[in-house]
């Protein structure tokens, strides 16, 4: 017996000898308090088992061996107190009652080494129990040391309660954690107490208290967080939004976690479909030798489309053998759909679902850059789209918008793209081919009905230009079809313009006029050419002053050329100024030298309306020079006069009123020219030259002709026909009652030095 308990102990001893070395290489954070543990633990079964097999001889030994180990059960709860705190993380009693038991501890250690001499805690008998023939020592306890058992006690109380509260309060999963510390040190305690109770011969505890040892280095260090981090394992798989097939190595699906069930299949089946889809993948991948394969995968589920991302892994052990293999699936269709909306949002233009200007471009040069066959560009402009927006309100330009836009959708095709670039300004880039001329006109005014209140009436503009090359820049294709459009804006009766070459020339043109304008009239290279006007008594009774730009490079540049230009830039007003000017001092020369009989009509352009108070103009130059002002005759054309009419009418009062007379300059080119002469009052009538030029419908020009002038006579206004050029509309003009003439039949418009050489 006597033997196989200290066979036991030896082994327990090796076992904790076993374990403090194992735990020095672990990391844990109760580690120290783990070490001392057993530590005291190995002291205390070695000075037990070195004390029962002291021979009855050396009665000094056993007493000194029996003192060390009870002292060693005092340091043995001590460090269970210590591990204890440590372990449940509750706060250790505090500095003075730790020193104080630290004290008590020593004090009995002390003790327990004086009884070798003293014998006033316990005293040693060797003893031999006759029946079983087994030799032990009897300890014969004194009255001291109860205080060292209720020491002992306090300590063990206060481990086990701060266990018990642990236990009480923590998760389930937490409680084995506590439940088996709180077991083990109850039945030491319960054994030690049996132990002395009934006075056995060994004192079996001993044998317990190293087992708690052990115990508590497992679960302390190594059972309690392996098990958590199953668990958590676990939990993290049931709960993970990433679904998982896992396979053993025959292929055969041994867990799906719920997401993976939700993903595929609600029922039981998903086990067949797992091994399925394994089979799939190895067929589509069976040459991809790699351990880890990640792919997209698109999923249809009750008729919705699921992103997937999917990894496959497999699992090899050490050794490069097949142990299984798993998939994991992220749903990732809200991140593709989110994605999905933001680049829709980052391309398109909100308001039509068209690209919008980057997008555009970039997916302009795509096509080009693929195309086979010709490609061609298409913009469209609507006409005083401003003022829809300001008559009818911003919804009523945004629905028209919306409007232009399907139209243009439903009428792309594969290769073409469409977007709105600004405003009102939409292009289109689509094959040459599928551009049909008749098709998109009928589209675009089937658009433009869409029904405004009161007369408005919209008109648009088409603009389109043959990519001849793919490489140009798409801004410059852009410009060219917004070029063709500005070819034709203000026109009422083209709805579509080609690019051609010379619109560009056009605008290089223009801005070297503007660009030499200024320099030009400070130079004075404009200069005021005469064209005679004739009686039909056959005498010259004045003449019309019009521009010639003489250049000092590119010679004389007629004002064909340079006027629609400075119209446009709004600056005609200034040369208009500088030749009313010029004729106001020819007629103050002419005055002088008593020609008196003749008279300089000028021109007032449309755009002089808006730039200049023209009363103001013709007063000041009538106080600076002294004409006669009936010699100084003003030409307004007919479409000037439609513009506006209110304010023209207090200007033309306001030059009456001055003594001007005023001449309708193209009378008969207009729309409503008879219309207009009801509220009009102008003083003679200067009838268009298109009535003069050869059409094939002489005879109706020669009606209109004679019936102008009729009622002309009627309304007491003398009339000039201009663009006169053959002796036969002289004779044709005299018969009808025509009073003046104008043209190259008399003389082609001249310099003043001429002129003056001629007529003078
Ligand atoms: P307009 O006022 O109608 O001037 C008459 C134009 O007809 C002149 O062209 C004249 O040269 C041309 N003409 C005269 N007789 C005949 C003829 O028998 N046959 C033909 N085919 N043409 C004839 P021009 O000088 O080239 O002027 C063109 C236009 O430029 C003028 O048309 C006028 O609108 C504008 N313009 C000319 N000078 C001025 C100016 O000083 N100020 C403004 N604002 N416009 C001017
Ligand atoms: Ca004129
Ligand atoms: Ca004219």
């Amino acid at each position: 017996m006597v033997q196989a308990l200290v066979s036991l102990l030896i082994v327990l001893i090796i076992l904790m000898i076993i374990c403090v070395g194992s735990v020095n290489k672990s990391s844990v954070r109760n580690r120290s308090s783990v070490v001392h543990l057993i530590w005291t633990a190995i002291f205390t079964a070695g000075c037990y088992t070195v004390f029962i097999l002291v021979p009855p001889e050396y009665y000094n030994l056993a007493t000194f061996a029996s003192g060390l180990y009870f002292l060693s059960t005092d340091w043995l709860v001590v460090y269970l107190m210590i591990f204890t705190a440590a372990y449940t993380q509750i706060q250790p009693p505090s500095k003075v009652p730790r020193r104080i038991i630290g004290f008590l501890a020593g004090v009995d250690s002390i003790s327990f080494v004086v009884n070798t001499f003293t014998h006033h805690m316990f005293d040693l008998e060797s003893k031999v129990a006759e029946k079983i023939g087994i030799r032990y020592w009897n300890v014969q306890l004194k009255g001291l040391h109860t205080v060292h058992r209720i020491f002992v006690y306090s300590l063990v109380l206060y481990s086990l309660c701060i266990l018990l509260y642990c236990l009480i309060k923590s998760p389930v999963i937490y409680k084995n954690k506590y439940s088996s510390i709180l077991a083990q040190v109850l039945a030491v305690v319960g054994l030690n107490i049996i132990c002395s109770a009934m006075d056995a011969k060994f004192d079996y505890s001993v044998v317990l208290y190293a087992s708690l040892a052990i115990s508590i280095w497992y679960l302390a260090l190594y059972a309690s967080p392996k098990k958590l981090l199953g668990r958590i394992h676990s939990t993290i798989v049931e709960d993970s939004v990433i679904g998982l097939f896992v396979y053993d190595n025959d292929g055969k699906c041994v867990g799906a976690n719920p997401m993976a069930k939700d993903l595929f299949a609600e029922d039981e089946e998903i086990n067949v479909i797992a091994e399925q889809y394994l089979a799939e993948w190895m067929e589509k991948y069976k040459d991809t030798p790699a351990n880890v394969l990640s792919a997209e995968q698109l999923v249809i589920k009750n008729g919705e489309k699921i992103h997937l991302y999917v990894t496959y892994q497999k699992f090899l052990d050490e050794k490069g053998r097949n142990l299984g293999c798993c998939f994991q699936f992220e749903n990732r269709t809200e991140m593709v759909r989110k994605y999905t909306e933001e680049q829709y949002k980052a391309t398109h233009d909100m308001l039509t679902g068209l690209l919008n200007r980057n997008a555009f471009e970039e997916e302009a040069k795509r096509i080009l850059s693929e195309a086979r066959e010709p490609y061609c560009m298409v913009c469209s402009n609507i006409k005083d789209f401003k003022m829809i927006n300001e008559l009818y309100g911003a919804d009523a330009g945004d629905k028209l918008l919306a409007a232009q836009a399907n139209m243009i959708r439903r009428s792309e095709t594969e290769g073409s793209a469409s977007a709105r670039i600004y405003a009102d300004k939409f292009c289109s880039l689509m094959p040459r081919r599928n551009y049909d001329e008749q098709q998109f006109v009928q589209d675009m005014s089937m658009v433009m009905e869409i029904g405004l209140e009161g007369s408005f009436k919209l008109h648009y503009y088409l603009g389109v230009y043959d990519i001849t090359d793919v490489n140009e820049p798409v801004w410059t294709m852009y410009d060219k079809a917004m070029l063709a459009i500005e070819s034709i804006s203000g026109d009422y009766e083209q709805f579509v313009s080609y690019y051609k070459d010379e619109f560009l020339q056009h605008i290089m043109e223009e801005k070297e006029v503007l660009g030499n304008f200024d320099k030009a009239l400070e130079e004075e290279q404009f200069c005021m050419f005469l064209q005679p006007q004739i009686s039909r008594d056959g005498t010259v009774v004045g003449a019309e002053a019009l521009v010639r730009w003489i250049h000092p490079e590119k010679g004389m540049i007629s004002p064909g050329i340079f006027i629609p230009t400075l119209e446009k830039a709004g600056v005609i007003h200034r040369l208009d100024l500088y030749m009313w000017e010029s004729a106001a001092k020819k007629l103050e020369e002419w005055k002088k030298q008593g020609k008196e009989n003749l008279s300089i009509s000028v021109n007032i352009s449309t755009k002089d309306f808006f730039y200049l108070d023209i009363c103001e103009a013709f007063r000041s130059l009538a106080s600076k020079y002294d004409y006669n002002i009936k010699n100084l005759k003003l030409e307004i054309t007919e479409s000037a006069l439609m513009e506006n009419i209110k304010d023209i009418m207090k200007t033309l009062d306001g030059l009456h009123w001055l003594g001007y007379d005023i001449e309708i300059d193209d009378f008969g080119s207009g729309y409503s020219s008879l219309g207009m002469l009801k509220d009009i009052k102008a003083d003679i009538l200067k009838i268009d030259m298109i009535f003069l030029q050869e059409t094939k419908n002489v005879e109706r020009s020669t009606t209109i002709i004679k019936n102008i002038i009729f009622m002309s006579k009627e309304l007491g206004m003398p009339v000039i026909t201009e663009g006169v050029e053959t002796k036969k509309q002289v004779d044709f003009l005299t018969d009808v009652g025509c009073d003046m003439f104008q043209g190259y039949y008399f003389a082609k418009p001249m310099s003043v030095e001429n002129f003056e050489k001629e007529y003078l």
